[in-house]
């Protein structure tokens, strides 16, 4: 009963929002953070009677913090300073300036999204993006589901449901987030046959697989977050490619990242383009569009057009299909990647993994005298790093990269600890790996003029 005799001091709705730190916000706004605030009060007086009855003053702060807070989006934008460049929990691919102005345009109004505006009739969405991907990948066909891992769902789905699909042992990988190549073959319907051993598969054992197991359809993914080594053997995509074509049965290939352009910049190892993917002959081929493509999330199939006509039937296919706003993004990439070094300038992703170390050292030198005047107490200086591909792409290839680091002077003074703490008030905006007793910002994944930023 106290209690409730408290809650009647309670400040009304109408007094709180007249107060002068209230003044200046959006009047609904600063109506719903103050109902919110009151709610939150009233509950807590009830069940604690101990809970202080605020003064108006500090509930008039209280509030404007609180509608403060409504006003920043939850999803934000932070500076990655880890030097790995595709990271998952970090959003993947940055998409760059063009890209993001693509987008911008389409989601403020209408758009031909499935009209075509020669005819006036119904068109399709998706063509304007396969169109590039067929001149950017020399396939017949091409179509973009939502991600790579539906790509792979409907790829089998749709073209090995109900039959025996050979797969080596030492390709049945999780990517992570529980995407399990063998959960996934069988929620799609497919049957899986394995082939060979974990470290060593042989041609000979998918004709094996054929001839005595029954294999229908061969399917070829590559091992994106790991690699195996010591005694080992695979079946290239060409050499798998080459027994379907002799067998008459379908060879599928989930390539999980590759580049959309060929470019000796990227200095990267032969055969990640989706070129060289459709040139091996398999006849489906399906990637990410958010890995080494650096664009949007997507998942893209690419080969011959009765699988892929198949495919865009299928009933998952509408299930799949993905929003404009990835195919503006998608469509602003692509139209960059028909020009590798335009590529390299404005895909955020080629211009970081191809980055000249050199380069990287000039600019960690001018963040550490930049730094150098901040940081009072601590020793800056920069060191060579081992920045990463990320993304499940390309792993055991670490990239010589450079970074501005901090170390505290003596002992004592605010910890490394302590300072990752502060650095992120409410989660961002720097994210940076600790290493060594330093903290180093690592200047690949820094978009230049994001410096003045991190600062
Ligand atoms: C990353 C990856 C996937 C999943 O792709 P998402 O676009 O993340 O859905 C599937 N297969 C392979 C081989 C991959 O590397």
């Amino acid at each position: 009963m106290r209690n409730l005799h408290r809650l009647a001091g309670l400040p009304n709705m109408n007094s709180l929002l007249k107060h002068p730190r209230l003044q200046g916000l959006f009047r609904e706004r600063a109506k719903y953070a103050a109902q919110e605030f009151l709610d939150e009060l009233r509950n807590s007086m009830l069940s604690d009677a101990a809970t202080p009855l605020p003064g108006l003053d500090e509930c008039a702060e209280s509030i404007r913090l609180k509608a403060e807070g409504l006003a920043t989006p939850q999803l934000r934008r932070l500076i990655n300073a880890t030097g790995v460049v595709l990271h998952t929990n970090l959003g993947r691919a940055p998409l760059g300036e063009a890209v993001a102005v693509a987008i911008a345009d389409i989601c403020n109004g209408y758009s031909n999204l499935e009209y075509d505006t020669e005819t006036g009739e119904r068109g399709d969405r998706g063509v304007y993006v396969e169109r590039l991907l067929r001149r950017l990948t020399g396939a017949e066909a091409a179509m973009v589901v939502n991600n790579n891992a539906a790509a792979v769902f409907l790829m089998l789905g749709a073209l090995a449901k109900g039959k025996r699909v050979a797969l080596s042992r030492g390709e049945m990988v999780e990517i992570g987030g529980s995407f399990r190549v063998p959960e996934i073959m069988e929620q799609s319907g497919a049957e899986l046959v394995e082939v060979g051993t974990t470290n060593r598969t042989r041609l000979s054992d998918y004709t094996a697989a054929i001839e005595e197991k029954g294999a229908e359809a061969l399917l070829k993914v590559h091992t994106s977050n790991y690699e195996i080594v010591g005694f080992t053997e695979s079946v290239s995509a060409s050499a798998l490619a080459a027994l379907g074509k002799e067998k008459g049965l379908p060879v599928l290939y989930d390539m999980g990242a590759c580049f959309m352009v060929e470019a000796d910049f990227l200095k990267l190892g032969t055969n990640v383009s989706a070129r060289s993917g459709i040139a091996s002959g398999v006849d489906v081929l399906c990637f990410s569009g958010d890995k080494l493509l650096g664009s949007a999330q997507a998942g893209i199939l690419a080969g011959r057009a009765p699988y892929i006509a198949a495919m865009k039937k299928h009933p998952t296919a509408r299930m799949l299909r993905p929003d404009k706003l990835t195919l503006a993004a998608l469509e602003a990439s692509l139209s960059i990647c028909l020009y590798p070094e335009e590529a390299r300038r404005r895909i955020p992703v080629l211009a970081m993994l191809a980055a000249n170390p050199a380069e990287l050292r000039r600019r960690a030198a001018k963040l550490a005298d930049r730094l150098r005047p901040l940081c009072a107490g601590w020793e800056v200086g920069i060191v060579e790093t081992e920045d990463e591909t990320g993304g499940g792409a390309m792993p055991n290839m670490p990239l010589p990269g450079w970074a501005a680091t901090l170390r505290p002077a003596t002992p004592g003074d605010l910890s490394l600890e302590e300072l990752e703490r502060r650095r992120r008030p409410g989660g961002g905006p720097v994210i940076l790996r600790i290493r060594d007793g330093m903290a180093p910002p690592s200047l690949r994944t820094l978009p230049p003029g994001e410096e003045g930023e991190l600062l």
